[in-house]
């Protein structure tokens, strides 16, 4: 047969075969990226778009989609995070400055592994996060004042680092009044953070345990009674682990105060099985009391209120056995750390390495409280 008229009975019999539907005789001469647009297009009509697109060779992915067995619940906790700046200022070398130029990966890089491959991480937002410029700063009578103040999408900076709470209950939360409160509950629920509340019990399930995490104040002794109420309220919702994460006591008091321990003590007394505090901005002693944690004070951990904040801080992990379904033994994990490195604040924490300044911190931590 003629060469032409050879191609030319070719070509009508391919397109034949395309038009009754049999184009997996086609198949062989198609190259694999267009027979992987012909499945994907094939399949992009019969099947919802739930579905992925075709995965070729998906001998990869897992056969089974049961959740492996765990036998640890890691909750971590950090100290005050403050994603602002004081006025809600960007001038250079602030915080606000940084987070115009740096995604919010950058500040907790150093984190993001532990955080998201713990069960549950605890922070206290120690600022307001808003993008409503018509805001005034609150009225204060100190001589010394602080309005801190973040750009909305800071919230982003918990989700990112594999952080699920932030408390909200601080002195800095009202700085621009209810509605910078306000804004900033909003903020972190957006991205998917459950902001830690005033006067309400944070109820969630982790690894089919029930945790109360009540976020407060505890200023003075005086204090302990409303927590008190609220530990009651998580009894009697049945709650396998009572958490209260407070902030309080006195700023640069690296000791607990004596109506603190008194309080913290009394707190476990009524059921709570971790207590954790933040606020005076540097590191407190550990003690365990009855068999159950009080971290009086875990200081700073990322913190944008100033350029040369407190360096020691650490992360406290509680590591609970689940047995039979139950929260069983715990183990206290502390991991030494520092605000920031270099020499001013460039808001990135980070796990100390270092020896002699990992065991100055630990040293520092298991010093004994007096009461
Ligand atoms: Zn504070």
């Amino acid at each position: 047969m003629h060469k032409k008229s050879l191609i030319v009975v070719l070509l009508v019999v391919f397109v034949a075969a395309d038009l009754i539907g049999l184009g997996f005789l086609l198949a062989p001469v198609l190259k694999p990226a267009e027979l992987a647009m012909e499945k994907t297009h094939a399949t992009s009509q019969t099947v919802p778009q739930a579905v992925p697109s075709i995965v070729y060779d998906d001998t990869t992915q897992p056969q089974t989609t049961e959740a492996p067995a765990h036998d640890t619940l890691t909750i971590s906790f950090v100290g005050d995070c403050m994603f602002a700046s004081n006025h809600g200022a960007a001038n250079p070398g602030s915080f606000n400055r940084m987070a115009q130029s740096q995604p919010p990966e950058y500040f907790l890089k150093n984190f993001i592994p532990m955080f998201q491959s713990d069960d549950f991480t605890i922070a206290n937002c120690e600022c307001v996060l808003s993008d409503d410029e018509t805001l005034t700063e609150k009225e204060v009578t100190t001589e010394i004042a602080f309005w801190f103040k973040g750009a909305a999408r800071h919230a982003d900076i918990f989700r990112v680092s594999g952080m699920e709470l932030a408390s909200v209950v601080n002195n800095h939360s009202h700085d621009f009044g209810q509605k910078g409160s306000d804004d900033t509950e909003a903020a972190l629920e957006r991205v998917g953070v459950l902001p830690g509340r005033r006067e309400k019990v944070t109820y969630t399930t982790v690894k089919g345990q029930k945790l109360g995490i009540y976020c407060c104040s505890l200023y003075s002794h005086d204090y302990v009674y409303n927590i008190l109420d609220k530990v009651g309220e998580m009894k009697q919702e049945h709650c396998d682990l009572i958490i209260l994460y407070f902030h309080g006591g006195i700023e640069n008091e690296t000791v607990p105060e004596d109506w603190k321990v008194r309080a913290c003590h009394e707190l476990i007394d009524a059921g709570a099985d971790v207590i954790v505090g933040s606020h005076p901005h540097v590191l407190q002693p550990m003690e365990v009391y009855r068999g159950k944690p009080i971290l009086y004070s875990l200081g700073n951990f990322c913190f944008g209120g100033n350029t040369h904040p407190p360096r020691n801080t650490a992360v406290y992990q509680a590591v609970f056995q689940i047995k039979n379904g139950q929260i069983g033994e715990r183990e206290d994990v502390l991991i030494p750390c520092a605000t920031y490195s270099g020499g001013s604040n460039n808001y990135q924490p980070y796990i100390v390495t270092n020896e002699s300044a990992k065991q100055e911190i630990l040293g520092f931590m298991h010093s004994p409280v007096a009461f």
